[in-house]
């Protein structure tokens, strides 16, 4: 078996989750999505049973897995590096005054790590109100499905150190690392030492090799 890459930095453009006919008939039948459809009761006039709705979210999260692997679609850590399995990630919030309409749409279903998922992100809203045409949203981050990341941030080796910053301009990509966090000295460290598999702080000596490793492994 291939070792796991501890990180792993990507964006899904070019890649999206495919539902089966069943899967389509449970989404329809659990509309209309106002809220509350992704967990807990369903709706008494529904034709849809729980245990259809809960396996659909299964068959949601292997499908997702299979897309991007066992990779925080955010900050690029892996799984077992975030303290808990990925969540399923809503990038366009699902909740009732945002964007329920969009719950079980394939372009804004992605995993994340607990810490992006309820530390940084939460609820921010980075669409902007269009509630029809999902991809009429003008998006404030780096969408993982839309936006090719390495148009708008860029990684590069600093004493030691994995650095991200955005791509010159890049709105989007200034956005993505603040509402992550992913510049700050902790983001930075933990990023150096999973590249490096490491659990310390690499020395300035290893920038080059930094250099080669995430150019060709680490950030695609
Ligand atoms: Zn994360």
């Amino acid at each position: 078996m291939p070792s796991k890459k501890p990180y792993k930095f990507q964006d899904l453009v070019g890649k999206k989750i495919k539902y089966t006919t069943k899967e389509k008939r449970i989404i329809r039948g659990l509309k209309p999505l106002v809220g509350g459809e992704w967990e807990g009761k369903i709706k008494p006039t529904s034709s849809i049973q729980r245990k259809e709705r809960d396996e659909l979210k299964v068959a949601i999260k292997k499908k997702l897995y299979k897309i991007q692997g066992h990779y925080c679609i955010y900050c690029g850590c892996h799984e077992e590096h975030t303290g808990m399995t990925l969540h399923r990630e809503h990038v366009l919030p699902k909740g009732v005054v945002y964007y329920p309409e969009f719950m079980f749409e394939d372009y804004n279903l992605v995993l994340a790590c607990i810490t992006c998922n309820n530390v940084y992100k939460k609820t921010f809203d980075c669409g902007t109100g269009e509630k029809t045409n999902y991809k009429k949203n003008k998006f404030s981050i780096v969408h993982p499905y839309f936006h090719k990341f390495k148009d708008h941030i860029e990684f590069y080796p600093k004493n030691g150190n994995v650095i991200i910053r955005h791509v010159k301009y890049s709105r989007k990509g200034k956005a993505t690392i603040k509402l992550f966090d992913l510049d700050s000295p902790n983001r930075t460290e933990k990023r150096s030492a999973l590249i490096m598999k490491n659990e310390v702080k690499v020395p300035s000596s290893y920038d080059a090799i930094l250099k080669t490793i995430l150019s060709s492994k680490y950030v695609k």
